[in-house]
């Protein structure tokens, strides 16, 4: 796609796009059909700072850059990254005190270390203000006891954010505090076998008595909520990334393979049925693109709102254009081993995690009731 990109920028793209390249596209079909973890893979994402790009400088604007680009190469290693820097190293870079930012964030941001975020929960993830994992305080420490659901890198992490319940279930949202925990005995982990994104790691993780300091609360006691909400913003932007990268590639494969595939005695590219699908995925694509850069170049300056419209548009149409692919492929986009049929498998979760579809809509239309639509198209 052709953009107006300052010189950094463009820089920037062709870096991780020949790093994208030359690392992770070779062990991208490993990764999926064998479930692997990559975690050589990780630690070289760390050495280009491409793992929690805004610990090393980068803006939210550059940050999509890189993660779209890890996208087009494998959807599992770009969310291994959004899981590590955006979900995990991000609340400690943004609410963490300098302790914590020099025994977990550093390590982290060069992969020395793997971090996941655990706020689902076998019985809440879009009602997470329900999470019903508890952390009592007793002789000076904290013991966190429950269970978290569909933890990415859970299987493999050294360090969890964990949202625990520090007052009363009916106080919701205003009795969660954040912790940092640190891989122990007291945690054990079940893999989660999921249809796509595969190699991340998916796991239920049980907090068994653990036991924390002070030290290990991130941001304030029942602060919790705060540290979700900015998060999840930042994730939404992430994930937004992951979804266009990935629907960019799927187009891009179906166009080569229309231009090769011959049938009725022309390219099927020569078709004109097939050349408005393609024309009309590109347009969509100009406009995520185009999306995506106003509202992550804003960021902080944006509201849930503008947030959750750009994930809402980005994971539906993203999902769309990959579906237009793999029919433009026929047969052979449904054969196990082609790109498209893991990006296929793989989009799904954009219209899933970090938030649904109806949760994105749950909060625009609280934002439209209270500010009006003015404020949500405000520049
Ligand atoms: C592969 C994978 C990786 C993940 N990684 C992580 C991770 O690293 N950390 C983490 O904490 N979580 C993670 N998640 C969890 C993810 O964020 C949740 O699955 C998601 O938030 C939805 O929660 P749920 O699955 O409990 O669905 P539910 O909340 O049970 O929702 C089920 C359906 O009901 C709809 N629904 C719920 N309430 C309403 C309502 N009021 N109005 C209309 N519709 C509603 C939902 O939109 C959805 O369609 C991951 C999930 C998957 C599948």
């Amino acid at each position: 796609m052709q953009q107006n990109l300052n010189p950094e920028d463009e820089l920037l793209i062709k870096t991780v796009r020949e790093f994208a390249i030359r690392e992770i596209e070779p062990l991208a079909e490993k990764i999926d059909r064998e479930d692997w973890y990559p975690r050589e893979l990780i630690r070289k994402l760390g050495e280009q700072g491409y793992l929690i790009p805004l610990n090393s400088n980068l803006n939210m604007f550059q940050t999509s850059l890189v993660i779209r680009e890890i996208a087009k190469a494998s959807g599992s290693v770009a969310l291994i990254q959004d899981a590590q820097g955006e979900l995990a190293g991000e609340p400690i870079r943004a609410f963490g005190n300098e302790e914590q930012k020099r025994k977990y964030l550093e390590p982290m941001s060069r992969g020395e270390l793997i971090g996941a975020f655990g706020l689902s929960e076998p019985c809440c993830g879009s009602d997470a203000a329900a999470l019903q994992t508890m952390a009592v305080k007793k002789g000076g420490e904290w013991i966190i006891n429950g269970k978290k659901m569909w933890t990415t890198q859970g299987l493999y992490a050294d360090v969890y954010i964990v949202f625990a319940r520090t007052g009363k279930p009916e106080e919701r949202e205003k009795a969660i505090t954040a912790f940092i925990v640190p891989r122990g005995s007291c945690i054990e982990t079940n893999k989660i076998e999921v249809m796509g994104f595969r190699g991340t790691g998916t796991a239920e993780v049980t907090l068994n008595e653990c036991h924390v300091g002070d030290e290990n609360i991130l941001g304030e006691v029942n602060g919790g909520w705060k540290i979700i909400k900015h998060t999840l913003n930042v994730g939404r932007i992430a994930i937004s990334a992951i979804a266009l990268g990935l629907a960019e590639r799927a187009l891009e494969e179906a166009i080569e393979w229309a231009k090769s595939r011959v049938a009725f005695g022309s390219p099927l590219i020569k078709f004109e049925g097939l050349r408005w699908y393609i024309a009309e995925s590109s347009a969509y694509l100009m406009s995520m693109f185009s999306l995506l850069e106003d509202v992550s170049s804003k960021y902080p300056n944006v509201s849930d709102a503008q947030i959750s419209s750009l994930k809402y548009v980005t994971a539906k149409e993203a999902n769309k254009i990959v579906d237009v692919a793999l029919q433009i492929m026929g047969g052979m986009g449904y054969a196990k081993g082609t790109k498209v049929e893991r990006i296929y498998r793989d989009i799904r979760l954009t219209r899933i995690g970090e938030g649904t579809d109806e949760v994105q809509l749950m909060i625009i239309s609280k934002f439209l009731e209270r500010e009006g639509i003015d404020r949500l198209l405000e520049a």
